[in-house]
């Protein structure tokens, strides 16, 4: 059978995954990894927007549950200053891999530590997609964060087909794979972003998701244990008010990556709600 930890994408389709979990009796999740609801607007929101969402983000957030905005790179200003004091943190949906140069239109993890970001997407689908980034990029993206302080998210996913076809964890290996070659590493968030539940409104089933987690974990603790158990996986694709409750009751699931419903504000205060609560 292919090692799954170390093997290609090419798979054959009729191999058993080693990593499917039985969900009934799971463990709860440990105490030491505190949720972290992460809104990632993409480019969609508003100065007014972001003046909106701050203070009422302000007015929940603890220091036990993070929350994250992503907010289009514009308003990251703004952001900064409404989110001074307050438990809200605030991320970057890119950063250049490099420390600096001749290269318009990006910026560099140290300019966004600056702003007093903590931490910056990698490796979104829709960069992966419409802008042709690749692992390496991806991981040397996560090093270039970390080397300057802040905490890269870094998101991996299967697409429909891969998922169809036996090969959603020899499709997440590769991406995974590629940042734990990284020196880093031990320090990134990892987003499990099934590429068919981005947007779609068809979220993975809690079961389905915490399967994929348990296996991601069981790969990072194949390389060291204790980051293993302390790094948070966040599950993304569709999360909703309505969903949220059940994919954070899963031990490996850590908090959420969250796209469109992040939008309306109350809504997300309910998907921080629920993590609050898990
Ligand atoms: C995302 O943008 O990372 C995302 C998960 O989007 P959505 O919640 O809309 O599926």
């Amino acid at each position: 059978m292919m090692d799954l930890f170390t093997g290609s994408r090419h798979a054959p389709a009729a191999v058993q995954p080693r990593w499917q979990a039985d969900t009934k009796g799971i463990n709860p999740a440990p105490v030491h990894r505190r949720k972290l609801v992460v809104a990632n607007w993409k480019m969609y929101g508003s100065l007014a927007m972001c003046q909106e969402a701050v203070p009422l983000l302000a007015s929940v957030a603890t220091a036990e549950v993070g929350i994250v905005l992503c907010p289009p790179a514009p308003y990251l200003g703004e952001v900064a200053r409404l989110a001074q004091s307050t438990q809200v943190q605030f991320s970057a949906q890119n950063v250049a891999e490099t420390v600096d140069g001749a290269r318009t239109g990006e910026w560099s993890a140290a300019m966004l530590n600056e702003l007093g970001c903590r931490y910056a997407i990698v490796g979104h689908s829709e960069r992966r997609q419409h802008h042709h980034e690749h692992d390496a990029l991806i991981a040397a993206k996560a090093q270039a964060c970390v080397d300057a302080g802040l905490t890269p998210i870094v998101c991996i996913g299967e697409s429909w087909v891969e998922r169809q076809t036996g090969q959603t964890e020899a499709a997440l290996l590769h991406q995974l794979n590629a940042l734990l070659a990284t020196e880093g590493w031990r320090k990134a968030v990892i987003a499990y972003e099934p590429v068919w539940a981005i947007g779609t409104g068809q979220a993975a089933t809690p079961e389905m998701a915490q399967e994929v987690h348990a296996f991601l974990r069981s790969r990072l603790a194949a390389m060291d244990a204790a980051a293993a158990d302390v790094m948070p996986l966040l599950y993304g694709g569709s999360v909703k008010a309505d969903n949220a409750a059940a994919l954070f009751a899963m031990p490996d699931i850590d908090g959420a990556l969250v796209g469109s419903a992040s939008l309306q504000i109350s809504t997300l205060l309910q998907i921080y709600a629920a993590a609050c609560e898990a």
